[in-house]
C-alpha cells in the first residue's frame, strides 16, 4: 500500500509540474478583456456551489476579479434549475463563466454556447461514467476539475496565471491531502455495499471502491413510486439476509422521507452524506468547505461500514 501511495503521489507531483509548465505560457490572444469601462474588474461567474468554492481557492487574493455565483447557494445540483432573467443578466456581463459541463447545466446549453470563447468546462477531459455529472463528488474529480479551472483561467487571463497556478498549486495540494487523508479511513472498507439517495456518488464509490448497491430516487424530486420503493426495499433485504453489510445514506439538502421509510422496512440506519452541492456564501470558513464536507463523509462512512 506504501508502494501504491508513494507511486500515486509521484505521480501527482509529475503531473503538477508538467501543469505548471503548460500552464506559464497561456496564448496571449484569447485574452478576455474587461466589459465594464469602469473598472478593470474582470467579473468570473460560476454556475452553482462547488464551482464556486474551487474558484475561491483559485482567484485567492488576485486583485480585480469579481466572483459571483449563478444559482443561489442552498440550490444544490441544477437538475431542475430554472433559470431568471437576472441570470441571463450575469451571464451577459461576465468574462468568464465557469461551468461543470457533463450535463449539470443542460438547461443554459443554448446560451453557453453564446459564450464559448468565456466559457471553462470544468469537467471537460474527465472519463465519465454513464454521463453522470457528478464529477466534483470525488477528490479525484475535484483535482480534476481545479486543474481545468486554472488552465481555463491562465488561459483567459493570462496577466494573472501565475496566481492562479500558485493558488491552484496550494488548492491541489489540500485536495490531494484530503484525498490521501480518504483513502487511509475507507481502503479498509473496500468492497462493501452502500445505498444512496441520488445519483450524485459514482465517482466516489469508485474512488474508494464501494458498491452503489441501490439508489433511492435518481435525481432529486423525482421520488421513487409505490412499487419502486418496495422492490428497493426487498432487493435491500435480500442483500442484508445474504449476510452482507449494507449502509444507508441520505443527503442533507434532500427530503428524507423515502430513506425513512426504506429504514424502517429494513432495520437499517440512516446517515447522512454530503455531495458539497451548499453552502453559506458567508462564512468564514467557505473556502475549506469542500475539504471539510469530505472529511466528515469519511468520518461517516467509517461510522455506518464498520457496524
Ligand atoms: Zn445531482
Amino acid at each position: 500500500m506504501n508502494n501504491t501511495n508513494n507511486r500515486k503521489k509521484l505521480a501527482f507531483f509529475m503531473a503538477a509540474a508538467i501543469f505548471l509548465l503548460s500552464s506559464c505560457s497561456p496564448k496571449k490572444a484569447t485574452a478576455v478583456q474587461p466589459n465594464n469601462t469602469d473598472t478593470n474588474t474582470i467579473k468570473i461567474t460560476a454556475t452553482f456551489y462547488p464551482l464556486y468554492v474551487s474558484l475561491l481557492n483559485i482567484t485567492d487574493g488576485v486583485e480585480g476579479i469579481e466572483l459571483s455565483l449563478l444559482a443561489p447557494p442552498d440550490t444544490g445540483c441544477l437538475h431542475d434549475y430554472q433559470l431568471t432573467t437576472k441570470d441571463m443578466k450575469k451571464i451577459e456581463n461576465s468574462n468568464i463563466l465557469v461551468a461543470n459541463g457533463a450535463g449539470m447545466e443542460d438547461f443554459i446549453e443554448k446560451i453557453l454556447e453564446t459564450k464559448k470563447d468565456s466559457l471553462i468546462i470544468a469537467s471537460e477531459g474527465f472519463e465519465l461514467t454513464d454521463n453522470n455529472s457528478h464529477v466534483w463528488v470525488s477528490p479525484e474529480g475535484a483535482i480534476h476539475q481545479t486543474q481545468r479551472i486554472v488552465e481555463g483561467l491562465s488561459h483567459l487571463d493570462p496577466s494573472n496565471a501565475t496566481k492562479y497556478v500558485m493558488n491552484g498549486n496550494a488548492y491541489l495540494l489540500k485536495l490531494q491531502n484530503l484525498r490521501n487523508h480518504m483513502h487511509s479511513i475507507l481502503d479498509e472498507y473496500s468492497g462493501k455495499k452502500i445505498v444512496t439517495f441520488h445519483e450524485a456518488f459514482p465517482y466516489f464509490a469508485s474512488e474508494f471502491n464501494l458498491e452503489i448497491a441501490s439508489v433511492i430516487e435518481r435525481e432529486p424530486g423525482e421520488a421513487p413510486g409505490p412499487k419502486e420503493l418496495k422492490e428497493q426495499i426487498s432487493e435491500i433485504n435480500s442483500i442484508i439476509s445474504d449476510g452482507n453489510k449494507i449502509a444507508l445514506f441520505a443527503e442533507p439538502q434532500y427530503s428524507s422521507s423515502a430513506a425513512e421509510i426504506i429504514a424502517k422496512e429494513t432495520g437499517l440506519k440512516v446517515y447522512e452524506l454530503d455531495p458539497c452541492v451548499t453552502g453559506n456564501l458567508k462564512s468564514e470558513y467557505i473556502k475549506d468547505s469542500y475539504i471539510t464536507a469530505m472529511k466528515k463523509n469519511a468520518e461517516v462512512l467509517k461510522e455506518a461500514l464498520a457496524k
